[in-house]
């Protein structure tokens, strides 16, 4: 049987590694996907089935290549995970535009660029997109005016691509992870917001990096087959709740 190829954008850490090893326990190879270029190769090294493909999302000609060096090595796609992102916390006011680009080339630019440039081979399989939001883009806060602003716009572009490619058989679903105890949220997350995501999270805990990279592969497979434009909260029932983020 012909093996199946997911790209996984930010795939050497985090979210996007636990996503590329579950994609390979069930049969996928992988495309690992990151700009951080000696990361990448360490978690590449010793996994069967995956290529590690050096690229920052957000540049033009850098993802016109990375299509290019994929489709010669693999020869087919059959699903996209945007998962690259970065975050930023801070109040309004204190939130430079450089600080809001730096957010938006790569949580948003980058979805796009990555997305369009997916279709023609995604046409070819009848593949998927999976992109990676937040319960952050789901409700607003006193803190992530950039970082809230990026992933709800990503929600809304999952609908569109939705909508637009479901006629060629391309399907397009969001997953909003809730607190995952990687960098990117270590970076961000200080004792009161990570005690404050304690008592709101129903489950009483941050999730792991496997509890959302299932979700990701379940909507890229098979099973999923008639799942398409929708939003997914992988959050211990943070969103249920309707409590607002901490
Ligand atoms: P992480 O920082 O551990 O990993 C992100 C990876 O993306 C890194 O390897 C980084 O080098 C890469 N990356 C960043 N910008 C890039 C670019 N422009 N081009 C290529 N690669 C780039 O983060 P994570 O927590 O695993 O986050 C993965 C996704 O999940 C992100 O989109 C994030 O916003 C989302 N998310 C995370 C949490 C959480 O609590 N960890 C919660 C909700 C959503």
């Amino acid at each position: 049987m012909t093996q199946k190829l997911a790209l996984v954008t930010g795939a050497a850490r985090g979210i996007g590694l636990a996503t590329t090893k579950l994609f390979l326990r069930d049969g996928w190879n992988v495309a690992m996907i990151d700009r951080d270029a000696p990361t990448l190769a360490e978690a590449a090294k010793d996994l069967d089935g995956a290529r590690a493909f050096v690229c920052d999302v957000s540049i033009p000609e850098a993802v016109d290549q990375l299509y290019k060096d994929v489709l010669e090595k693999f020869g087919r796609i059959d699903a996209l995970v945007n998962n690259a992102g970065v975050a930023d916390f801070g109040p309004i006011e204190e939130t430079t535009f450089a600080r809001w680009r730096t957010v938006m080339d790569t949580n948003l630019d980058g979805v796009f660029l990555m997305s369009q440039a997916a279709i023609a081979a995604l046409r070819e399989t009848r593949g998927a997109i999976v992109n990676i939001a937040s319960i952050s883009g789901l409700r607003a806060s006193t803190l992530r005016v950039a970082y809230g602003t990026s992933k709800a716009a990503v929600i809304h572009m999952t609908k569109q691509q939705a909508a637009e490619l479901g006629e060629h058989g391309i399907r397009a679903n969001c997953v909003c992870p809730g607190p995952v105890r990687t960098k990117l949220a270590m970076a961000v997350h200080s004792p009161a917001i990570i005690a404050a995501y304690h008592d709101a999270i129903p489950l009483n805990r941050y999730g792991s990096e496997d509890e959302i990279g299932e979700v990701i592969v379940f909507l890229c497979g098979d099973k999923a087959s008639y799942v398409t434009g929708q939003v997914v909260a992988s959050d211990g029932g943070f969103d249920s709740t309707g409590i607002g983020l901490p």
